[in-house]
C-alpha cells in the first residue's frame, strides 16, 4: 500500500483512540477536581476546628481570670469592713474600683470570644453540609469514571493495538511527523485537497482552507508516497482517491462512483 494510504489507515485509527482517551480522561479530570476540592473543604475543617479549638482555650482563660478577680474583690469586701482608718479603707476603695473595671472587662471579651466561639460553631455545621453534597458529586464523578473505563477498556485496547500495527507500515520520519501534528491538531492529523477550480489551477487545504500551489498537487497526484504539510494548518495532505493517478485505484474509485449513480 501506498505511504499515504497508509497513514490515513493510521489517522483514521489514531483519531477512534484519541477519541475513546478524551472519553475516560475528561471523565478521570473531572473526578480529579472533585477530589481536589474534597482536600481543599478538609483542610477548611481542621482549620475551622482548630480555631475553634483556640477560642475555647481563650474562653477558659478569660473565665479564669474573671474568678481571680472575683475572688480579691471578695477578699477586699471583707477587708473593706474591717478596716480601721481612712487611709487604708481608702486605698481597698481604689484597688476596688480598679478591680471592677477589669472585672467588666474581662466579662466584655469573654463574651466576644464566645460569640466568635458560636460563629465558628455555624461555619462548621455548613462547611460538613457543604462537604456531604460535595462527597455525594464525587460519587456520581467516580461512578462515572468507572462506567467509562468499564466501556471503553477493551476497545480502547483493540484499537490500540489496531493503532500499533497501523503505526508499523509507516516509515519512522514519515510517523515521527504524524505523530508531532496528531498531538498538536487533536489527532485532525490529515487533510485532503480540496478542488477549487481544476481548469484554473486552484487548490485549497481542505482544513484551514489556504491556497495549495499546483506544483503539491501534481506531486501527490502522481506519487502518493510523499508527505507534504499544509503550510499553514501542518496536517499533511493528501488527494481523494479519484485525484490520484494511480491507475488501479482512479479506476476502482471511478467504477464505485459509477454504480452509486
Ligand atoms: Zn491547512
Amino acid at each position: 500500500m501506498a505511504l499515504l494510504d497508509n497513514l490515513l489507515t493510521l489517522h483514521r485509527v489514531d483519531s477512534q483512540v484519541r477519541a475513546l482517551r478524551g472519553r475516560v480522561d475528561s471523565a478521570k479530570t473531572y473526578l480529579d477536581a472533585q477530589d481536589r476540592q474534597l482536600a481543599l473543604l478538609a483542610k477548611q475543617k481542621a482549620d475551622l476546628e482548630t480555631q475553634e479549638r483556640q477560642l475555647q482555650a481563650v474562653i477558659h482563660n478569660l473565665g479564669l481570670e474573671s474568678q481571680a478577680i472575683q475572688a480579691r474583690v471578695d477578699k477586699l469586701r471583707g477587708e473593706l469592713n474591717q478596716s480601721t482608718n481612712d487611709r487604708q479603707y481608702k486605698s481597698i476603695l481604689n484597688e476596688l474600683k480598679v478591680l471592677e473595671t477589669q472585672k467588666d472587662e474581662a466579662a466584655k471579651r469573654e463574651l466576644d470570644e464566645m460569640q466568635r466561639a458560636e460563629d465558628t460553631k455555624k461555619r462548621l455545621e455548613v462547611h460538613v453540609a457543604t462537604t456531604a453534597e460535595r462527597m455525594k458529586v464525587r460519587e456520581v464523578a467516580k461512578a462515572k469514571f468507572d462506567e467509562c473505563v468499564k466501556d471503553v477498556g477493551d476497545r480502547l485496547a483493540e484499537l490500540e493495538a489496531q493503532r500499533e500495527r497501523a503505526a508499523l507500515a509507516v516509515p519512522e520520519r514519515e510517523r515521527k511527523v504524524f505523530d508531532k501534528v496528531a498531538d498538536e491538531t487533536g489527532g485532525e492529523s490529515m487533510a485532503e485537497i480540496t478542488v477549487v477550480d481544476l481548469r484554473h489551477r486552484e487548490f485549497a487545504c481542505g482544513n484551514c482552507n489556504i491556497e495549495v500551489p499546483f506544483e503539491v498537487y501534481a506531486r501527490l497526484s502522481s506519487n502518493s508516497d510523499a508527505v507534504i504539510q499544509c503550510k499553514a494548518c501542518t496536517r499533511i495532505l493528501h488527494l481523494a482517491e479519484e485525484n490520484r493517478h494511480d491507475p488501479d485505484k482512479r479506476d476502482k474509485a471511478k467504477f464505485e462512483k459509477t454504480r452509486k449513480l
